[in-house]
């Protein structure tokens, strides 16, 4: 027997039509990529993304072609996003920090018809469009006072090209697993594979990043946008945000210390979501430069580890409430978040700061289990390290156009991260399956190291990789940046890890380098630092 409800398909559309009705008149706040802080409402996102679609539908773009955008945070990507979906099309986006042969195999990949791109990215390009077959116009986002003369294909200012249409137009109706948008991953391993979100599973999505425990956003927060549009979904914020009536702050294109804070004081932002390297640059900025924002009360960081001592930092300095989220462009993104259950509410000091050190629980639609490499299921006692899997309604099943099974037969995803679960349920990564450390049979694990060594004074930046050795087939060499003005102390640094981990933890030598590559996703690019020390030999003391 069938329930006797409404058959209500979940489409993003439906998001932005409630945002208009009940939070019309909600802030939207970007800053352009022209300069000034730009400001409009949701009622006004929604008029505008219907007059994309409209003009989408014009310019001959149908239900599930691929329409690219090469972005920062603003209201126009945002419009752009409801207007390709709400055109049953899908918006694909192009993560601008990849290396530009990976832009041209996921553009021709994903075989996008239009590219909306923001005025930073024109000049990148008009150097890659002649390898660009499939792309039919170039849609700039900017009006046309600030268009710049281009060689890119049909380009039109995004401005221009809109005003050709008004937003009398009605949302298409589908089914509400269509496609909906297309995100590749960044290719660390062999290349990006892309991941196909539907309909259903960025509002199931959405509606779980809006739990109390999760990011929570309501309706009276103001919340900064820090995780780029094109990195992983956003972390459903386009799509959370309005949902919930929260106000909107795009940083653009600007997120160093000083432009993120400026941002957060001037649109009281009371909440925020993005990577450590951006919280990284904004303590150092408020620190340096004295400063305490009056307003922001809780930051979600995930994408990487986020070491303890910035979480400590965030909160005895400055009294911010710092939470992990975990998870990958394969799980839409948000896979855990950090938050406590009621017999944790008292716990203060190092007791908190070892949970929050953590990355939290699974929300409900995310099934987590860890197992050894043959498949069997490992304890949830909180030592047992194994690999991370999960499945849901927000989790990949297949990569698009790639025949790969991604699937056990349980139905699960192997996330290729190396994870700990205790009693509580709360999962703790250890490391990503490529950067753990095997030394003598045993796992060792290069994030706690990295935590650590952030930890001592003198380090603005520490990565652990494995480094081959004859007996213990890897051993883990600590790379530091160390703090302008510290100085370099291999022994020192050595001597502050000792005791805080197994001695056989302890790395074998310390290089200090000038800088630590980052990925195009801002995380430490441990492929790189392999290759930059591939000659480099332990010191012969070694164990
Ligand atoms: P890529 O695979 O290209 O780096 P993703 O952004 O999808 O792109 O990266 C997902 C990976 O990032 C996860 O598998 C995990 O290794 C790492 N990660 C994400 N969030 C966290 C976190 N809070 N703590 C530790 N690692 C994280």
């Amino acid at each position: 027997m069938l329930g006797l409800m409404q058959d209500w398909p979940l489409l993003i559309h439906r998001i932005i039509d409630h945002a208009a009705i009940q939070y019309g008149p909600q802030a939207v706040v970007s800053r352009s990529i022209e300069g000034p802080i730009h400001r409009t409402t949701y009622a006004a996102v929604r008029q505008r993304a219907l007059a994309v679609a409209k003009r989408l539908d014009r310019e001959g773009i149908r239900h599930g072609d691929r329409v690219a955008t090469l972005a920062w945070n603003t209201w126009r990507h945002v419009e752009a996003w409801y207007g390709i979906t709400g055109l049953g099309a899908v918006y694909h986006t192009v993560n601008p920090r990849l290396f530009p042969e990976q832009i041209v195999w996921i553009i021709n990949h994903a075989e996008d018809r239009l590219m909306m791109v923001d005025l930073t990215f024109v000049p990148l390009l008009e150097k890659l469009a002649a390898r660009l077959p499939t792309i039919e116009r170039y849609i700039v986002l900017t009006d046309g006072s600030h268009m710049p003369a281009t060689s890119l294909k049909n380009a039109v200012a995004y401005e221009d090209w809109l005003a050709e249409a008004d937003d009398d137009f009605a949302w298409a109706e589908a089914e509400e697993r269509t496609a909906a948008g297309l995100c590749y991953t960044s290719g660390t391993t062999g290349d990006p594979k892309g991941v196909l979100y539907s309909h259903r599973s960025n509002v199931l999505h959405a509606m779980q990043v809006c739990a109390k425990d999760s990011l929570a956003p309501g309706g009276v927060d103001s919340v900064l946008c820090v995780v780029p549009m094109f990195h992983a979904n956003a972390w459903a914020l386009a799509f959370a945000l309005p949902m919930s009536g929260a106000k909107m702050v795009l940083p653009g294109g600007k997120l160093d210390g000083a432009s993120v804070f400026d941002l957060i004081e001037a649109e009281g932002v009371t909440m925020s979501a993005g990577v450590p390297t951006v919280w990284l640059m904004l303590l150092d900025y408020m620190t340096s430069a004295r400063l305490q924002p009056s307003t922001l009360k809780r930051v979600a960081v995930g994408g990487s580890a986020c070491p303890r001592p910035m979480i400590e930092r965030f909160e005895r300095d400055f009294g911010i409430d710092v939470f992990h989220a975990w998870g990958m462009t394969e799980t839409s993104p948000v896979g855990s978040v950090g938050t406590v259950k009621a017999h944790q509410r008292g716990l203060t000091g190092d007791a908190l700061y070892d949970l929050k050190a953590k990355q939290g629980r699974a929300p409900f639609g995310v099934e987590m289990i860890i197992t050894d490499d043959a498949g069997a299921h490992l304890p949830w006692d909180g030592k047992a390290f194994g690999r991370l899997k999960v499945r849901g309604p927000c989790i990949a099943s297949a990569y698009y156009r790639d025949a790969t099974d991604i699937l056990d037969a349980d139905g699960y995803f192997d996330t290729n991260d190396i994870a700990t679960i205790d009693s509580d349920g709360t999962m703790h990564i250890t490391d990503r399956s490529k950067d753990i450390i095997k030394s003598g049979g045993e796992w060792i694990s290069s994030i706690e190291i990295e935590n650590l060594a952030l930890g001592h004074p003198g380090v603005a930046e520490a990565a652990v990789i494995g480094i081959a050795h004859e007996k213990w087939s890897e051993r883990p060499l600590l790379i530091a940046v160390s703090k302008p003005g510290a100085g370099e102390d291999r022994a020192d640094l050595l001597a502050f890890l000792d005791g805080k981990i197994a001695t056989w933890w302890i790395p074998d030598d310390v290089q200090y380098v000038a800088e630590i590559p980052h990925t195009a996703a801002g995380k430490i690019d441990k492929r790189r630092l392999r290759e930059m020390f591939s000659d480099y030999l332990l010191p012969k003391s070694a164990p």
